[in-house]
């Protein structure tokens, strides 16, 4: 704007300095603006030595010089002053342009009367000026400082209202953040605690082994996984060998007599008892010790052979006898005793899981008749 205005006043013959005169000069206090620009950011004019103040007049007085040496070369000389003040101001804007309208302002201000109280002074009585030209030269400095000042303070109300939505972003990223952890917290009790509900469905309140859910909900994963294995098998020109599936179902013998005589309570911790001398019989991981109800229990026991449950069933008749829980009402011995039945499937497949509980219940069925305390075997190939 400064460059266009020069080169109307050349061509209409009113100056005659050229645009190569006077554009050393603006480019010079643009250059210079320009140049100092980033290091104004307030976080680093802490540590700079030179406040914007100074800066300011260093770079003003520089100005003011050449923009002399310029009047005195020009009859005209009060455009000449006109476009080097257009520098001045622009490069003051420049300068204050961190620092928002008021500071853009302020600066304008002190520079044009700087530059004018200068040009006085040092004219004199030769000022080529007169005093309307005087005139019209301050108010068009101040009007341009007064653009320039609204557009820095534009711009600085701009990037304010942009660092504050910034600043709202990052509130609001880190609320989100909080939020997913306190989700995640709670993702991982409530799995803890599905976890627990699972183990408490799944166990008997009483004696703390597996329920019957439990018992029946295994058969079923044991049964399928005794199918696949033995039809693998079969089609296997190399057939690993498979032991088969074994269960077995306990009864307390005359419990409802150890009921009567000892009370419900005795008969309860009778329960858990028995509960804990099954369930040390068993050994391997897989095993499975349930309470089936009542005062009956199961054992499942994956991959084993016929030997294995008996052996299993001799552990756990001998672990009841050790008890030696005293029942002075029991027609079968002075002490707890409990009938065992087994049921054994080797290769069958043809039937179903629920015929091995069947069958067990007939062993169990047959021990009892066979006159208790004892362990009868029911097995299929
Ligand atoms: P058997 O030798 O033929 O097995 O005779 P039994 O008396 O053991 O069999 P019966 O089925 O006649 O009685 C079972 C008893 O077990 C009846 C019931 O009071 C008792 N019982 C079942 N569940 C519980 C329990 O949770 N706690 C207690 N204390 N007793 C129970
Ligand atoms: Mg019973
Ligand atoms: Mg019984």
């Amino acid at each position: 704007m400064v460059g266009l205005l020069s080169v109307l006043a050349h061509d209409l013959g009113l100056t005659r300095l050229t645009m190569g005169d006077i554009a050393p000069l603006i480019l010079s206090g643009m250059g210079t603006a320009l140049l100092i620009q980033p290091f104004l950011q307030p976080r680093l004019l802490r540590w700079f030595p030179l406040p914007l103040p100074w800066i300011t007049l260093l770079v003003t007085g520089i100005q003011l010089g050449l923009m002399l040496q310029f009047i005195r070369l020009d009859q005209y000389g009060y455009l000449a002053a006109f476009g080097c003040l257009l520098g001045l101001v622009t490069m003051q804007c420049y300068l204050g342009m961190n620092f928002g309208g008021r500071a853009s302002l302020l600066t304008g201000v002190v520079v044009t009367l700087l530059v004018h109280g200068l040009y006085v002074a040092v004219g004199g009585e030769d000022s080529l000026l007169r005093p309307e030209q005087e005139f019209l030269f301050v108010v068009s400095a101040l009007a341009i400082t007064a653009v320039m000042a609204m557009a820095n303070g534009f711009q600085r109300r701009r990037r304010e209202h942009l660092a504050q939505l910034y600043k709202q972003q990052a509130e609001q990223n880190r609320l989100i953040r909080e939020q997913k952890l306190a989700l995640d917290l709670r993702s991982r009790e409530l799995i803890r605690a599905n976890d627990s509900l699972r183990q408490v469905s799944l166990s008997d309140g009483l004696t703390g082994v597996a329920n019957r859910r439990c018992l029946d909900e295994t058969l079923g994963r044991e049964w399928l996984r005794h199918v696949r294995s033995i039809t693998a098998g079969q089609r296997s020109s190399d057939p690993a060998e498979h032991n088969g599936l074994a269960l077995l179902l306990i009864d307390i013998d005359a419990f409802k007599a150890y009921n009567d005589r000892y009370g419900h309570s005795a008969g309860d911790e009778c329960l858990r008892q028995v509960a804990g001398a099954i369930r040390r019989a068993t050994l391997r991981l897989n095993d499975l010790t349930a309470r089936y109800g009542g005062e009956e229990f199961a054992v499942l026991l994956p991959d084993t052979a016929i030997e294995g449950a008996e052996q299993v069933a001799r552990r756990i008749m001998a672990n009841i006898q050790a008890l030696d829980i005293a029942h002075d009402d029991s027609p079968v011995a002075p002490r707890i005793t409990v009938s065992l039945g087994i049921a054994h499937v080797g290769n069958e497949t043809q039937i179903e899981a629920a015929a091995l509980l069947k069958l067990a219940d007939q062993a169990l069925y047959q021990a009892k008749n066979q006159g208790r305390n004892r362990i009868m075997v029911h097995a299929l190939a």
